[in-house]
């Protein structure tokens, strides 16, 4: 971090900045120059509030030249974050697929989807059973019960699961879920991502609707500062001006500028970004082809009736169709 001072900016004011700055376990390099001075913070300045800095009556500009996450950082951690879930694979070139229904709606549902996704290659069956709807009127999901649904359907397939919480208080019944996914809404419920630092499972977490990469960044950065290192990050389209077709904005590119950044793999809902089954195959090949570690991808049974994202959601044919490009594109994939 460096700190520009004003010009004549008041000595005891400089050596009390200074002061503090120590105090933080931090080293100065100072440069004197004819008309400023400018110190340069040396050390670890993650916990260095850059507003509190840029707000003191001597300070003319401050700028960090380190990022402020340090354990999602590429930077102190070269290789490759492999993320196990339950026996499958995520990052440094292991590439999986996580397909399912948007929510766990019964038994047959769930069972039949997660045969028909494992048939045509997923590796890890999706469902919601805590949904966070929009209206409070919408179907909220089966909560408990549709856990022990997917604990049915990963019994019958081998699938590892995953689902969402929405509050550390459901936790207890997570205990067969093999990784625990962070909604888009809740990529900055601070208090769930420090809870969720603690547990001893794989974190999928979302990115907001309206949180820039480096904001995602500092969410698994909590996750990761509670102990928790299997942290898996997911673009799943953010809010932009466009409005035609699409639910939301597709940021590709999020995944070379995360992957520069951090270590920690990298993957794509195409569902939740498009919102329309058809544009769920091109985005599928193109975040492949960009380089993502996996998709998560929405698939029910029967999408005229689903109780939630029947729009955007494919069919199982329709599905193992997408799988076969995303097998063909897989060899082209961009690695960096
Ligand atoms: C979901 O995966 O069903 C979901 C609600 O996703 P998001 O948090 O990305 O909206
Ligand atoms: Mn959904």
């Amino acid at each position: 971090m460096i700190v520009i001072l004003k010009q004549n900016a008041d000595k005891a004011q400089i050596s009390q900045l200074e002061s503090w700055i120590r105090s933080m376990g931090l080293d100065i390099h100072k440069s004197q120059g004819q008309n400023s001075t400018i110190l340069g913070l040396v050390g670890d300045t993650s916990k260095v509030d850059i507003d509190l800095v840029g707000a003191l009556d001597i300070v003319e500009n401050v700028k960090r030249i380190q990022e402020p996450y340090k354990n999602a950082n590429r930077k102190f951690h070269p290789l490759d974050t492999v993320v196990d879930i339950g026996g499958v694979k995520i990052g440094g070139g292991h590439f999986a697929v996580i397909a399912g229904p948007c929510s766990v709606e019964s038994e047959a549902q769930i069972c039949e989807v997660a045969a028909a996704v494992k048939a045509s290659g997923a590796l890890l069956l999706r469902g919601g059973a805590f949904k966070p709807r929009t209206s409070p009127y919408s179907f909220q999901g089966m909560r408990g019960e549709g856990i022990k649904l997917l604990s049915e359907a990963k019994a019958k397939t081998g699938l590892p699961i995953v689902t969402e919480i929405m509050d550390i208080s459901q936790l207890p019944l997570f205990e067969n879920v093999d990784m625990i996914q962070v909604g888009a809404r809740n990529m900055q419920n601070f208090e769930l991502l420090k809870e969720l630092g603690h547990v001893d499972k794989p974190i999928l977490l979302k990115r907001g609707l309206a949180s820039t990469i480096e904001e995602l960044l500092m969410s698994a950065e909590y996750i990761m500062a509670g102990g928790n290192e299997n942290v898996i990050l997911c673009e799943r389209g953010i809010r932009t001006f466009e409005t035609a077709t699409t639910r939301n904005t597709l940021d590709l590119c999020a995944i070379p500028v995360l992957k520069e950044r951090t270590h920690l793999p990298v993957i794509i809902d195409p569902s939740h970004a498009t919102g329309v089954a058809r544009l769920v195959k091109p985005m599928c090949i193109a975040a492949t082809a960009a380089g993502a570690d996996g998709l998560i991808v929405e698939v029910h049974n029967d999408p005229a009736h689903a109780l939630c994202d029947g729009k955007q959601s494919l069919t199982p044919e329709a599905f193992d169709d997408v799988m076969k490009c995303v097998e063909a594109i897989r060899p082209y994939a961009y690695k960096g």
